[in-house]
């Protein structure tokens, strides 16, 4: 704010008729402007003092003194309305971060989950096939593992897969 909007707005201050959105703007001007603030004295000194003798009111001792603490008073109802607004976002920034946190917590224990039971399935596989297999499948069960290995074009199917096949299979002989 320069110094002549600032000058232009000095009545409608002391008359509380200045603008809400220009209120803070006008008092940081003031407060870092001498000559301003000598100008807004002298008005606030002359408009005070009348309304005073108009209304029989004894006269302020110290109208400068008066008026510092009026402005000291709107400056601060500004600081807490920032701060308040402050606090909130930091309220809804905190909560989403929480709430990111606690997906990423449990993104991550799933995968972790998961890594465990491909783990599991591999050393299993590894762990059964070598020494297992044999045993399990039986020289005449060959047709068997014949038939499960033609199924499975690409690549090994694994030892857990060919169990489950193996069992299908056998089941279905059963019957
Ligand atoms: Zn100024």
């Amino acid at each position: 704010m320069t110094c002549l909007e600032a000058q232009s707005k000095i009545i409608a201050y002391i008359d509380y008729k200045i603008e809400k959105e220009d209120k803070q703007d006008f008092l940081q001007h003031i407060k870092h402007c001498k000559n301003c603030r000598e100008e807004l004295d002298i008005y606030y000194t002359m408009i005070e003092g009348m309304r005073q003798l108009d209304s029989n009111q004894p006269l302020s001792k110290d109208f400068s003194a008066e008026l510092g603490e009026r402005m000291e008073r709107d400056l601060k109802k500004n600081r807490k309305k920032k701060d308040f607004f402050r606090s909130s976002v930091c309220v809804v920034v905190m909560a989403v971060l929480g709430f990111l946190l606690v997906g990423y917590v449990n993104f991550l224990h799933i995968l972790h989950e998961e890594e465990q039971v491909k783990l599991k399935e591999a050393q299993g596989d590894y762990y059964f096939s070598t020494s297992l297999e044999p045993y399990l499948f039986e020289l005449e069960e060959n047709e068997f593992i014949r038939a499960i290995n033609m199924d499975v074009t690409q690549e090994d199917p694994g030892f857990y897969k060919k169990v489950r096949q193996y069992r299908i299979l056998k089941q279905n002989r059963g019957k």
